[in-house]
Order: structure tokens, then sequence, then C-alpha cells
């Protein structure tokens, strides 16, 4: 029996999904319209809550994450379940939009270049969708709209002031993101790291300043801070296993003036940017870099200041709900659309926030049309979202948060 409703209601979603697709699309286009950058999004708050609350039995909490963030309850009509949070980013980009459409930005210099707009549509679309099927799910869904990603910010604010993970208590997250790189009505879905952890650092070398004949009575801070440069590469591959995804780049050197060809500067200073796919990878990373700064400089007898500062943790996927999310996600989109990329993706997002405190499962979903080889990244001024993954994309979520709420997967939590 239990089998038997389980499929009536896959039906039911995915022929709502059908339904709702032309409302998705005009919300979608809509929203792509007025982008808004950061945690200021008035506008963007204002479509999102109209069509949230138009939905029955939904309990729409505005003006969260400090003014433009959502907070949209649900409970099923079966009694007691799991609580589910789904999440929607929905900032934009500062970029002209170079793509000509009807629905184009009205926002000069701002622009949907990330694709949220396509996010906020189908979590629209997938509370829509558990409102039609109350009735057969019990527990309670927590629809997340989110402002700041792009600058790392709203999902703090959203855990720390808002308490979105308590009463109830979340037990389980979700979020996607639409992915230029795989086509569409496909999902990739990370076995371990969804995205890295984020980390930059700074190392200031004050060595001191000297004719540029007589080097044996100057400190070099340019040959200390090389030799420390020379040696990242080793810290990556001596100091942490291999078997770690992990990156570091120098993004920037400062030293002396170009006007100036006689005098070894007084400071050297370089910075960059390391991405790992765990936490305590990034912490190693930082703090064997300070051990090799503070070395080198000993034998140069120069001054040395590291700043190493982790921003953000790694999106890591919880192993016992992978393969729940992966036959949910199959029953929507068919099994042979669904796969799990094993390679860790070093990228950040600030939905680490919620899964590095509840279990989590982050999906990639599709946006290429099966006719283009390839369609500009997210962030250039000529991305594109494909409309046709919207009402599919609600339909997972949909599906999702059926199965989070009915505990058909995830027995060990
Ligand atoms: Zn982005
Ligand atoms: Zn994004």
């Amino acid at each position: 029996m239990a089998e038997l409703g389980e499929k009536t209601v896959m039906e039911r979603i995915k022929k709502t999904a059908k339904e709702i697709e032309p409302e998705l699309i005009e919300i979608r286009r809509e929203l792509h319209q007025y982008p808004e950058l950061g945690m200021k999004l008035p506008k963007t708050h204002e479509i999102i809550s109209r069509e949230l609350r138009k939905i029955p039995g939904l309990l729409v909490q505005e003006h969260k994450a400090g003014g433009s963030g959502i907070i949209a309850v649900m409970r099923g009509g079966k009694g007691e379940g799991k609580t589910v949070l789904l999440r929607a980013d929905i900032d934009a980009l500062p970029l002209e939009e170079k793509v000509e459409t009807q629905y184009r930005s009205k926002n000069p210099g701002c622009m949907h270049a990330c694709g949220h707009d396509g996010h906020a549509s189908w979590l629209i679309g997938a509370a829509k969708i558990l409102s039609e099927i109350r009735e057969e799910w019990g527990g309670c869904i927590k629809f997340v709209f989110q402002p700041g990603e792009e600058v790392g910010k709203g999902a703090d604010t959203l855990i720390n002031e808002d308490r979105v993970l308590e009463s109830p208590g979340v037990d389980m997250a979700f979020a996607a993101h639409g992915w230029p790189s795989i086509e569409s009505g496909r999902i990739g879905i990370a076995r371990r790291c969804a995205f890295g952890g984020v980390g930059s650092f700074r190392v200031k070398i004050t060595g001191q300043k000297g004719h540029a004949s007589w080097p044996e009575q100057a400190i070099d801070p340019i040959a200390a801070a090389s030799e420390i440069y020379q040696h990242i590469p080793a810290i990556l591959a001596r100091k942490i296993s291999g078997t770690e995804s992990k990156v570091m780049s120098v993004t920037y050197m400062q030293a002396g003036d170009p006007g100036v060809r006689n005098i070894i500067p007084g400071i050297c200073e370089f910075g960059g940017t390391m991405r790992a796919a765990r936490r305590e990878t990034l912490e190693t990373m930082g703090r064997e870099l300070e051990k090799e700064a503070k070395a080198v400089c000993d034998v140069y007898g120069a001054l040395c200041d590291v700043d190493v500062q982790i921003h953000g943790s790694a999106v890591e996927n919880d192993a016992n709900l992978l393969d729940g999310v992966r036959s949910a996600a199959a029953k929507i989109c068919g099994s042979e659309q669904v796969y799990i990329i094993e390679e860790d993706n070093l990228g950040g997002e600030n939905f680490s926030e919620y899964s590095r405190r509840v279990p989590s499962v982050y999906m990639f979903i599709g946006i290429r049309p099966a006719d283009q080889k390839e369609i500009p990244g997210l962030h250039s001024p000529e991305y594109r979202f494909d409309d046709h993954v919207l009402s599919k994309a609600a339909g997972v979520f949909a599906a999702i948060g059926y199965y989070g709420c009915m505990r058909y997967y995830l027995k060990s939590i």
C-alpha cells in the first residue's frame, strides 16, 4: 500500500509541476528584470512574498535576514514527520547585462548572472506543489529565500538572528544551483564536496631598505617573499595528503616602486586565496604557510606578519542522505538523468553555514540546452538561464521535501 501511495504522490508532483510551468517561467522572468545586490533586495522580496502569499497552507515570514529574506513554513496534513529546510539564494551581481530579451534587466549595472532568479522561482514552485499534496505528508518544510549569497552573507543572519534552524529544529537541508556545464534535464550530485571551504591569506615581510648595489647591507623582503612563494607547492604536496582537494593561489605581490631602480625596498607583501574540501585542510594550509614564512624570514633577518582568515566551510554532502536524494530526484527526472559527481568542486557557497550544522545535500541542476555545446558561464554578462528546467527542479525539490519529511530515507537521522 505504502508503495502505491508513494507512486501516486510522485505522479501528482510531476503533474502539478508541469501545470505550473508557465507561472514559474513568468516569475523567473519578472525577477530577472529587477536584479538587486547583496542584502538589500526590496523588489525581489516584494515579488517572492506576493507569490508565496497566494499558496494555501504557507505561513510567510517576511523581512528576515535583516529585511530582504523570507522564511515560509508549511506543515503537512499527516501530522508528525521530519523538518526539512529547502533554500534558494536570491541576490544578483554587479554586471551590465549583454543578453537582449524582452525581460532583460531594468536595473543598470545589475544582472541575475548567477541564475538566482531561477532558484527563487523553482523554490516557489516546490511550495506550490507541496501545498497541492499537503494531505499526503506529515512534518514541516521551511522554504528559505536568502539574500546576500554573492557577498558571503545572509545565511549567518538567518541562522543566528532569525533562528531558522530552530523551532521546529531542522533535521536536514537541501539546496541547488543551476549549472551551465551540465545539460538541461540532468542533475549532478557531488559524492562529497559540493563547494570548497574558502580562506584567504596575507604575508607582510618587513626587511631593511638599502642601496641596490650593496644588497648585503640591506634585508631584501622581495627575496624572502619569492622564497616563501616557491615553497607553496611543497606545503600542498608534503604537508597535506595527496587525496585531499586543495588549492592555494597568490593573487597579488607588492614591493618597491617601478620608478626606483636603485633601492631595495623595505617591505614586500603578498596574499591570495585558498580553497579546500575540508575546513581542517584549510587550517593546516594556513598554519604551514605561517611556519614557512617565519622560517624563511628568520634566515633573512626580516620580520614577518601573517594573517590567515577562514571565510567559509565547505559544503559537504551528507553520505547518509545521498542515495535518498538521488532516488527522489530520479523519480522526477528519470534515473539515467541523475548522477553522482566524484570530483570535489572547490568553488565557494555560503550554504555551508547550513550544511555544517545539519545534514545536507547540494545538487547541480543542468541548464545547458541540449542543442548547445557550450554556454556562457556563471557571472558572465552573457549568462542565460534555461527556463525549461524550472518545473522539473520544482518537482525535484518537492519530492526531496516529501521523502525527507516522511522519513523514507535518512534512517540514521
Ligand atoms: Zn554567483
Ligand atoms: Zn550562485
